[in-house]
């Protein structure tokens, strides 16, 4: 247990020690074998650079860039850099976010405040769309039309269909998170148009490689702000632009797209807060460290970067196609490898590959969609990516060896039955109380069998009974 307020102050070295520690027991951030959650680029020096970045700005304050123009000069900086690279143009404008999410619920905000007059404002995305969109609709207020996709990837006669005189905003990834795939950008960036619509391109997973993946020759269609269209694109600098945690960025293909994302209030006895994200104060920090991190790597560095990803997912790819009992789920065109299973419990085989060290990300069953294992590959990977596939036959043939797991009786339940006391119980029989997370197919195959309501109750309540205070 840990004290954040002992009694006495405690020594610096011994501080950072207990750190270390902790950190023992997380996954591995570094040696290409954690497929989610981090991208790392695997070069000598980088993190080191980013944390000395890191503290020169920390404390600096985004709040207000008057009474810090370090932070402006260095966001204009990254916008500017997102902008070449993303085809914009001199007339694009944008904002450095904390993160994808905010980015999407930014663009949201954008394109509904710019209709005050409408009275249920709706936003159109494919099946496909991050649940960052699902979150911005909820905390905005927005309508949320789904559309179904074809063949993994948004229809454009579907979207169009799904347009009324209510929607304010279209979005679309590329790629898509779950499966790597891009949506067809030109076609809805028409329709858009075509419709006097805006229209979001989702591209926080892979706006910083799908340049570079083009540039290498891989067949992607055009997805920035050079498509007509196109109004407003989101990309993660802490994804493919391998800078540490907490920044992204949002471009607006005009300033007048972007004033409605501005919040502001004079009508207090405070200072004026004139907001253009969502946090008012904000460390310099993160912003620091990615300015750090891409002026490092240059333009060269990430033609190289990508050219190891693209090498390490044709790698493991292969290994899919090779091992019986797994096969390639989605095209493999971006940074994605997405596998579903042939006959084998395919959590069963998630939990066999962590058993080798292999760190993939289970998604469950949607709609007609089988569960499948998502992979995020970055540079790292490459490295380790040959060792991949002696692994993945070895964890298939233990799956299988295994069988798929019993799912514990449960009787029917419903999300209003979900309390902390039921989930306290769950957790104990199902093993989850002592922290160990490393065996999850029964946990698994038991979400994957709830409909979305109940799992979303379920693992609300889970987290609920992790995030209680250390007494
Ligand atoms: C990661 C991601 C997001 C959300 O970004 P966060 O930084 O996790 O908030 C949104 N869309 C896509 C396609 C993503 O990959």
């Amino acid at each position: 247990m840990i004290d954040a307020l002992p009694e006495k102050p405690v020594p610096g070295d011994q501080i950072l020690a207990e750190l270390r520690a902790l950190r023992e027991a997380d996954l591995p951030t570094h040696g290409g074998r954690l497929f989610a959650y981090v991208y790392d680029p695997a070069v000598d020096g980088l993190d080191e650079l980013a944390r000395q970045a890191y503290a020169v700005s920390a404390s600096v304050n985004g709040l207000d860039p008057t009474a810090f123009p370090s932070l402006l000069a260095m966001e204009n900086a990254l916008v500017g850099a997102a902008a070449r690279l993303l085809g914009g143009d001199p007339a694009t404008v944008g904002s450095v976010t904390s993160g994808g999410t905010e980015s999407l619920i930014l663009a949201v905000k954008a394109a509904r405040d710019a209709h005050p007059d409408l009275t249920d404002p709706r936003l159109v995305v494919p099946s496909t769309a991050h649940a960052a969109f699902a979150k911005a609709a909820h905390y905005l207020r927005v309508g949320l039309d789904v559309v179904p996709v074809k063949d993994l990837r948004a229809d454009p006669a579907a979207m169009a269909a799904a347009i009324g005189p209510q929607t304010v905003l279209v979005a679309a990834s590329a790629p898509s998170y779950a499966h790597g795939v891009v949506d067809p950008i030109p076609a809805i960036g028409a329709l858009a148009l075509e419709r006097g619509v805006r229209f979001h391109v989702d591209a926080c997973f892979g706006g910083w490689i799908l340049p570079y993946l083009r540039r290498l020759g891989a067949d992607l269609p055009p997805f920035d702000l050079s498509v007509p269209g196109v109004t407003s694109i989101s990309v993660d600098l802490h994804k493919y632009a391998y800078t540490p945690k907490g920044v992204s960025i949002l471009l607006h293909r005009t300033e007048e797209l972007r004033r409605p994302q501005y919040f502001a209030y004079a009508d207090w006895p405070g200072y004026t807060m004139i907001n253009p994200v969502i946090s008012s104060t904000r460390s310099g920090g993160p912003i620091a460290a990615a300015l750090a991190t891409m002026r490092s790597i240059g333009d060269t560095g990430y033609l190289s970067l990508a050219t190891a990803t693209r090498e390490a997912v044709q790698i493991l790819s292969s290994a899919v196609t090779s091992v019986d009992g797994v096969r390639l789920y989605a095209p493999p065109e971006t940074g994605v490898v997405c596998l579903a299973s042939d006959g084998v419990d395919l959590f069963v085989l998630a939990d066999e590959l962590a058993a080798r060290g292999w760190h993939t990300q289970p998604q469950m069953a949607y709609r007609d969609l089988p569960p499948t294992i998502h992979l995020t590959v970055t540079a790292s990977v490459r490295p380790t990516a040959d060792a991949f596939a002696a692994d993945l036959a070895a964890a298939v043939a233990a799956a299988r060896a295994r069988g798929p797991v019993e799912i514990p009786e449960l009787p029917p339940l419903t999300p209003d039955m979900i309390t902390p006391e039921f989930i306290a119980g769950l957790a104990e029989g199902l093993g989850l109380g002592g922290g160990d997370f490393s065996r999850m197919a029964e946990v698994n195959s038991l979400l994957n069998v709830a409909p979305p309501a109940l799992r979303e109750a379920l693992l609300t309540g889970f987290l609920s009974l992790l995030q209680h205070p250390s007494q």
